[in-house]
């Protein structure tokens, strides 16, 4: 496709599908990827992520040709618009991007760009691997226990939420659908009231579970744990658990899978599982949000709906030390986003200031995706080696003692520096 306002690299191919394959990729030496720096600290971390990728594609015998493409705030001085066409289908076309930050002002009338882009692309799972790194300062007294990914379920739930606002005659048609037609005529308490739906299939919750199974299955992790508000929720939350049951158990053979759909009120060592199987379990959500600080060691991969997934990665980012060192990215059939857990950060934007690590990570993960496991490696140990060696940014350096506080810009080129020395 020839695009109006994207410059199309002149080196580099595009990643391709395989033939005959629906979700996997050929992938050359020399990629054409996508980037979009984003808003507020996306123009101080994105420039700083690229470099220390590009460094890492070159120790290992790769070069990235970047395309940069716009969204948000950069993509409204370009086409007066916040997400243009031509960057989605850039997307599409490519299969491998990432992104930085992109802001939702709070209040009517801005639809969130980056669940646009996640429901656009059908991008279903955002994966967040949240692991400790040597010398994070964190607030738990044993950071180095949490190893868990979390799959959170990216099209519907809360993202495909309806709402109707108070004080609307929708919002009056509705109340009197429930309470007329559906015959719940005492629940909802007289007055204004806002009301939403939140949508959960079979389809959205399966294709998650799977995708959750699958990746256990291939890092040799030992169990899937489902999480949910099911006892509450039955009808969609508790579905999804039935549902990511079913996929454990009917898709999966049990010595390799296998399902412990009474595993709410049991303790995992009480339930016998076939030796060398990945454990299928379910737990409520709000126990798991303590559960994950004082038995962080008993979790690994956790499968969930939207909101429950967009709580739980943000909690278990903190205990690794916070928001400017978690990674992440989006997953569909074929095609990944990169982009970090964080948002943002209008306070710290365009000071050299802002943590480019959950970006630089988030770009380690997109490596590991293209199968680049070599260059995924390297930009691990070089940020772990730049921030054991005290050499951080002001997020982390405000709770150390005698470390040295670098720019956004200072510490890539430490980053850069240790890639080079390990490489
Ligand atoms: P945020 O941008 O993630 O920032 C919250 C705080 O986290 C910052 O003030 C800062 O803490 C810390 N932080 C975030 N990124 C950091 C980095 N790279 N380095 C160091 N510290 C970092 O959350 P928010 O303020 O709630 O959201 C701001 C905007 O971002 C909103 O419009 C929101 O909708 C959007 N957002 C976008 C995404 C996305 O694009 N995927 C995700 C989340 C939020 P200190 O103030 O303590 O330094």
């Amino acid at each position: 496709m020839s695009y109006d306002k994207i410059e199309v690299p002149e080196q580099g191919e595009k990643i391709t599908l395989k033939d005959g394959s629906e979700d996997e990729l050929e992938i050359p030496d020399n990629p054409i990827i996508p980037i979009i720096y984003g808003d507020g600290v996306g123009s101080d971390v994105g420039p700083a992520a690229q470099k220390v990728l590009d460094a890492a594609a070159d120790a290992t015998g790769r070069e990235i040709n970047w395309m940069r493409i716009y969204a948000g705030e950069s993509a409204r001085e370009m086409y007066d618009e916040n997400l243009p066409d031509e960057t989605v289908e850039a997307i599409k076309e490519h299969r491998v991007a990432i992104k930085g930050p992109l802001t939702t002002p709070v209040g009517a009338g801005f639809r969130s760009l980056n669940v646009a882009l996640r429901q656009t692309l059908d991008l279903y799972a955002n994966v967040r691997p949240t692991y400790y790194l040597d010398g994070v300062p964190s607030p738990v007294k044993a950071p180095e226990e949490m190893d868990m990914v979390t799959f959170r379920e990216n099209t519907e739930d809360v993202y495909a939420g309806i709402e109707w606002e108070a004080g609307t005659e929708e919002v009056e048609q509705v109340r009197d659908f429930i309470e007329d037609e559906m015959g719940f005529d005492s629940t909802i308490h007289e007055g204004p009231v806002g009301i939403g739906i939140k949508p959960i299939t079979e389809k959205g919750s399966k294709r998650l579970v799977r995708e959750a199974i699958d990746y256990a299955l291939e890092q040799g992790r030992d169990k899937v744990t489902l999480v949910h508000k099911g006892n509450i929720m039955k009808f969609t939350e508790g579905q999804f658990s039935e549902w990511g049951m079913e996929v454990a158990d009917e898709e999966y053979p049990d010595d390799e899978v296998f399902a412990a759909p009474d595993s709410l009120w049991e303790e995992q060592d009480d339930i016998d599982i076939p030796e060398g199987a990945i454990m299928v379990e379910e737990r409520l959500a709000d126990a798991m949000l303590q559960w994950m600080q004082l038995r962080t060691d008993e979790f690994d991969v956790l499968a969930m709906p939207n909101l429950n997934g967009d709580y739980l990665s943000d909690s278990a980012g903190a205990q690794i030390g916070g928001l400017g060192i978690a990674p992440g990215g989006n997953f569909g059939k074929g095609r990944m986003l990169a982009e970090p857990v964080h948002g943002s950060a209008p306070k710290r934007a365009n000071q050299d200031m802002a943590n480019p690590s959950a970006l630089i990570l988030s770009g380690r993960l997109m490596f590991d995706y293209m199968g680049w496991d070599d260059a995924a490696d390297l930009v691990r140990d070089a940020v772990e080696e730049t921030i054991s060696s005290g050499k951080v940014t002001y997020d982390l350096e405000r709770q150390l003692e005698d470390a040295e506080k670098l720019a956004t810009s200072e510490y890539a080129e430490e980053v850069i520096d240790n890639i080079e020395k390990l490489s």
